[in-house]
């Protein structure tokens, strides 16, 4: 099993513009891409988790966030050589005050959830 390192995307990856989901505000952290870097060299499998609330709040949709997610690992691949790759992303589309049926409830993916 490789092991793998867990990053939170927003505020880590690329500037938190909150509710980032528009390629034109889409900045990479300084210093994100070097420290990746040193995790891929490490053995790390990169995967990316994250609160996406703004889907709940419709302020942007699924698409739209999987469009700015290939962006961010196209640009973090880019900046490095193709030596950052990201594995996979993993998103919570929940909100408390979601409004929108189904998206406010209790979910089981939203950070930080502990394990009961
Ligand atoms: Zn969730």
């Amino acid at each position: 099993m490789k092991p793998a390192l867990f990053l939170d995307r927003d505020g880590v990856l690329n500037v938190d513009t909150s509710y980032a989901y528009r390629l034109d505000e889409l900045e990479l952290t300084p210093g994100a891409t070097a420290a990746l870097s040193r995790a891929a060299d490490a053995g790390l499998r990169l995967i990316v988790v994250t609160n996406q609330g703004g889907i709940a709040l419709d302020y942007y949709s699924e698409k739209e966030m999987h469009t700015f997610n290939v962006e961010l690992a196209r640009r973090l691949a880019k900046e490095s050589a193709g030596h950052v790759q990201i594995a996979a992303f993993y998103h919570c589309p929940h909100h408390p005050r979601s409004e929108k049926p189904g998206f406010a409830d209790p979910c089981d993916c939203r950070k930080p959830l502990t394990p009961a």
